[in-house]
């Protein structure tokens, strides 16, 4: 078998932590941080567990990255999330100075890493991130796609037994 490459290793680390966040029916979404090598900051999608838009992986993982720092600016930090951040993250992303972020697949309807927009790259910000998209780009999708269908499957079920 193939060696992973760090990058993959990583990004294996944060299908994990997805994984958790489904079990709360939150959409898979995970995120870790990593600074010289050592992993600082995890986060999963919370958005319906805590009943909070603010609940996104990549902002909880930023928020246990920036105490174990002692800042708020990650300099020095990497990122590995395994769907492509939405507006309020990537703004969030360029406000911390995360120097580099990986991607596992991007999100066609809401993503603003390249797919709406490009907010991590832009050259009229006084912060422009690094970005590598696709690393384990078909697990990362085929988690999203799976869960979905198990949702539609689910409301189809309901929808059955209510008549
Ligand atoms: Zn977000």
């Amino acid at each position: 078998m193939r060696k992973l490459s760090e990058d993959e290793k990583y990004m294996r680390q944060a299908i994990r932590l997805a994984k958790k966040a489904e079990e709360n029916g939150d959409v898979p979404i995970g995120c870790i941080i990593v600074y010289e090598g050592k992993v600082i900051g995890r986060g999963y999608n919370k958005r319906n567990k805590d009943k909070s838009t603010l609940a996104h992986a990549e902002l909880l993982a930023m928020k246990k990255a920036g105490k174990i720092i002692g800042d708020w600016r990650l300099e020095g930090c990497k990122m590995y999330v395994t769907l492509e951040p939405c507006q309020m993250c990537a703004g969030a992303i360029v406000q911390a100075r995360i120097p580099e972020v990986v991607i596992g697949c991007m999100n066609s309807k809401a993503g603003c890493a390249g797919s709406i927009i490009n907010l991590l790259e832009m050259p009229q910000f006084n912060h422009q991130v690094k970005v590598t998209r696709g690393v384990c780009e078909e697990e990362c999708s085929n988690m999203l796609s799976s869960f979905f269908a198990k949702l539609r499957e689910k409301k189809k079920a309901e929808k059955t037994c209510l008549t």
